[in-house]
Order: structure tokens, then sequence, then C-alpha cells
């Protein structure tokens, strides 16, 4: 199968989409088409990697990768994605655990599957010179995930960029204890120098032609493609065992996620409803609203993965499904603030013993909301898109327990850390290069 921009008709290969990210019209890439599947086809297919690899066959039809694709899934998708049903007296309620890979969030999915496809993609000799360098800005959860997915890859290196003092202890460890390949920087200044240093790095010639230079940011088809494997997976599950469709939340920041589910469905897996849960960011629910797209800029929140003004993937979400009144009958959208993240931390570890990070309580609020017609008769799915453990600093005091990291969070946070400061100009990144 081939790639095009959302903004044009031209065709690329998949490793092209792969290597090189954002379409070069500043357009985001998307299959030509996309392959429908009815659930039965997976019929004896019970695991996350191979369900994925059956999901994912025709977007690499015809590539260099397709002999590869299990092993790829195989090789990324090494981790469990398991469902927890809650109970629940006003409905049925399940949660989607995307903690119990590397890195403790969804985002792991992602990123392992991009650095399997990138390392091949640099071994059979084509599209990119090694060593390529990733070049990663990072406010937190992103640099960490890409980090651990690149660490040791033959012929890829990574750099990461953070800003000096504004993340948070944990997150600040999951981006420096890495070695190998793996250069972590932290920056004097604020993310926004990160990403302006990755901009001015991409936009020099030499440097970039010097470095091989590569992003691996979440707007990457090659991140986005292997995300909807899980909700594939969640949804065979529970339409083998009841018949019947289930509905996720999803809560959601560039709308990559959500964006997955929505394919997903697209491609025919048992899934009914999708919601968004957003923070106090609304530029989606508010142009479900009112129809008018207003990007702004974002606003900081306790679940600080999602606080985008100005959603990348909406431009995907439109090219497939259309405007507001067509994307009304697809998905809804509500909004969170932070008052009720802390609320719900609370009042859901009060019903289930159980603790859930910012961004999945923004998803579990949304279905106490849910109008009674909807809870009734229905399975709902919230995605657990992180392990509270990995945001200690707020959920902890609001619960005034200790939060015990998952086993692999736990073990990385006993390697030694180490990293580089430096001003946010240039020819100092160039220097580090
Ligand atoms: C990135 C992230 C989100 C938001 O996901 P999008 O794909 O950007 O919508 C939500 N929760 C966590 C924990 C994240 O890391």
């Amino acid at each position: 199968m081939q790639f095009h921009s959302t903004r044009s008709d031209t065709l690329v290969c998949i490793e092209q989409a792969i290597m090189s990210g954002t379409a070069p019209d500043g357009g985001l890439y998307v299959p030509e088409l996309l392959p429908r599947f009815a659930p039965t086809d997976f019929d004896g297919n019970t695991e996350f990697a191979s369900i994925a690899a059956q999901l994912l066959a025709p977007f690499f039809a015809g590539s260099s990768l397709q002999n590869e694709l299990d092993a790829i899934c195989a090789d990324a998708l090494n981790f469990p994605v398991p469902v927890r049903t809650l109970e629940d007296d006003a409905g049925s309620l399940a949660v989607l655990e995307m903690f119990h890979g590397p890195t403790a969030a969804f985002k792991d999915v992602g990123a392992r599957f991009l650095a399997a496809n990138m390392a091949r993609i640099i071994e059979h000799g084509e599209y990119a010179q090694p060593p390529v360098t990733i070049l990663v800005a990072t406010s937190g959860d992103t640099g960490g995930a890409v980090a651990a997915a690149f660490h040791r890859r033959a012929g890829l290196r990574v750099v990461v960029l953070f800003p000096d003092g504004r993340v948070s202890a944990r997150q600040q460890h999951q981006l420096t204890c890495w070695g190998d390949n793996v250069i972590s920087l932290s920056v004097r200044g604020e993310f926004d120098d990160c990403q302006r240093l990755v901009k001015e790095a991409f936009a020099d010639p030499q440097l970039r032609a010097r470095h091989s230079l590569c992003s691996a940011n979440s707007i990457n088809v090659g991140r986005l493609l292997p995300q909807s494997a899980y909700y594939a997976k969640a949804s065979l599950d529970y339409w083998r065992a009841t018949g019947q469709r289930c509905n996720f939340i999803v809560p959601t920041g560039n709308l990559g996620n959500g964006f997955a589910c929505v394919w997903a469905k697209r491609m025919g897996m048992p899934i009914d409803r999708i919601v968004f849960a957003t923070t106090a960011n609304t530029t989606i629910p508010d142009y479900l609203a009112s129809g008018d797209w207003q990007p702004r800029p974002s606003i900081p929140t306790l679940a600080s993965a999602m606080d985008v003004g100005d959603p990348s993937n909406m431009e995907r979400l439109r090219a497939l499904v259309g405007d507001a009144d067509a994307l009304r009958e697809e998905i809804q959208a509500a909004a969170v603030t932070d008052d009720i993240i802390r609320a719900t931390i609370v009042d859901e570890y009060a019903r289930h013993a159980i603790a859930w990070c910012p961004h999945t309580a923004t998803g579990l609020h949304v279905y106490r909301e849910l109008a009674e017609s909807l809870r009734q008769d229905a399975h709902w799915i919230v995605v657990a898109t992180a392990h509270a453990a990995k945001f200690d600093s707020i959920v902890e005091p609001l619960l005034k327990t200790e939060v015990e990291p998952p086993p692999e969070l736990a073990e990385l946070l006993n390697w030694p850390a180490s990293y580089d400061t430096i001003d946010p100009e240039l020819p100092e990144l160039a220097s580090r290069l």
C-alpha cells in the first residue's frame, strides 16, 4: 500500500512515510485506503502482537518490510495490554491498561513499533545513511518512550532535549538513564526552546545531512498504525465473549490515540461509540459544539501529556471523516477540569482502591457523566494511558499513600542517570551531535 499527505495526492511508500515523519507540504501521511475486516477474519488469532500483524499486513503489502512484519510486531509489541473489569453499579465498565511497557505509558506501543521499523529500513540500506540520529524535544512522556524504544538499536542514535528543571524527577530519570546510543540534554529554557532547537537543526541542511537527522514525533504514521491494534484486541476480546460491540473513552491530547481508535472502527473492528476526554484544553469539544476550528496556545493542566491547544491529528480525522457535522455522527468529546481530575482520582480510589493517573482520570470522569441511557446495556472501556506511579507528585498527596511503580518502571528508576546541560542555541546542540 502507498501513503499520501493529507494535503496532496502524491503517493509515497511506507518506508518513505516512516523515515520522513511529516510530508514535505506540511501535511500528515495517511494510507491511500483503509482495509476492511470482519471480526471473524481474526478467528483463532488471540495475541496482541499477532492481531497487530494481521491488522497491519495490508499497509505493509508490497513494501520491503512485508515479510518482516510478524517479527516487527513480535519485537515491538512484547508486553501485555490487558483489560481490567471494574465493579460498577451504574453500568459495565472496564479499563484498557496501556501501562505495561518499558516506560509505563501507551506511547511505548508507537515508539517501539517505529523503532523496530526504522532499524530494519536502515539495515536494508535505503532511505537513510546510518548512523541515523533521532532528535526529539520532550516535555515529559514522549522522550522517555522514544529513548527506551531506540536504546541499543543498531544504526540509530537518539538525542533527547528536555527543559532544565521543568520535568518531574521521575520523568527526568526516564529521559536520562539510558546511556549507550542515547544522549540526554537538559536545555536551559522552556519546552518551546527545546522544540525551536529541534526545528532549527532540521532546517540546517548541512547538519541534517551530516547526522541523517530523523524525527520520531507522534504524528509519524509508524507510531499511529500500531495503536489501532490494541483497540482491535480489546474489542475482539469483548465481541468474542459476548457477541457485542464495546465503546471506548480515550483521554486525548494531540489526538493520536483517539484517531487510532477511529481507524480501528473503520477497519471493521467491533466498536460502537468513541468518546474523547480532554483537559481544559478544549479545542476539540469546542469544535464539535460550534463547528469552528479554533486552535489556541495550550494551557498547563495536571494531565500534562494532554495539554495540546492545536491537536495535529485533527487534520487526519477531518480528512477521513469530514467536518464537524460528519464528526458528530462518529465521535463525542468532553472536557475535564483540574479540580475534577483531582476529585476523580480520590473518588475512584475510594471505589476500587486503584490509583489512576491524571490522564486516565479524565476518561473515568467522562464515563461517570455519560447519560444513563448510554451507560445502560452498553460496555465501556476507558483507556488507562499511563500508570499513576509516573505522576507520583500529583497522585500521592491526593491519596495520602504511596503508589508502587510497576516492575518495568521500578527497574528503570534504579539505573544511574546522566545528562549534559546546554544553552538553548543551535551551535551548542550541534557540538553535542
Ligand atoms: C500522550 C499522552 C496522552 C495523549 O495522547 P494523544 O495521542 O496525544 O491524544 C494521554 N495520556 C498520556 C499518559 C500520554 O502520554
